[in-house]
């Protein structure tokens, strides 16, 4: 008899398979779709005329020395480089001075 690392290599013709259920790959890009589609800023909650703005790194935005902004602190507890914002809001995200200096 044949033998695999100690198992008996015995057909069983009893033996039952169990196929599982394949693993759902979440595609990111599918989930700003479906943000977008919400139509509604993810820092105030206003509806209509959203936009993404979007970030390089959230190490950038946990930038020590920096107080996180309202924005900032919405992009790092959902741990999302994206954020959908309406136009007022992202306004101000580019208003606010950045995470990391331009010129470092
Ligand atoms: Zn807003």
């Amino acid at each position: 008899m044949a033998r695999f690392g100690g198992i008996p290599l015995q057909r069983q013709r009893a033996a039952e398979l169990a196929d599982r259920e394949p693993v759902r790959v979440d595609y990111p890009q599918k989930e700003l779709i479906a943000r977008l589609l919400a139509d509604t800023c993810e820092i105030c909650g206003s509806k209509g005329n959203v936009q993404v703005h979007h970030v390089r790194a959230l190490a950038d935005l946990a930038h020590a020395g920096w107080q996180p902004s309202d924005w900032a602190r919405v992009m790092l507890h959902r741990r999302r480089k994206t954020v959908v914002a309406c136009d007022t809001c992202h306004d101000r995200i580019h208003s606010e001075r950045p995470a990391r200096p331009l010129t470092q």
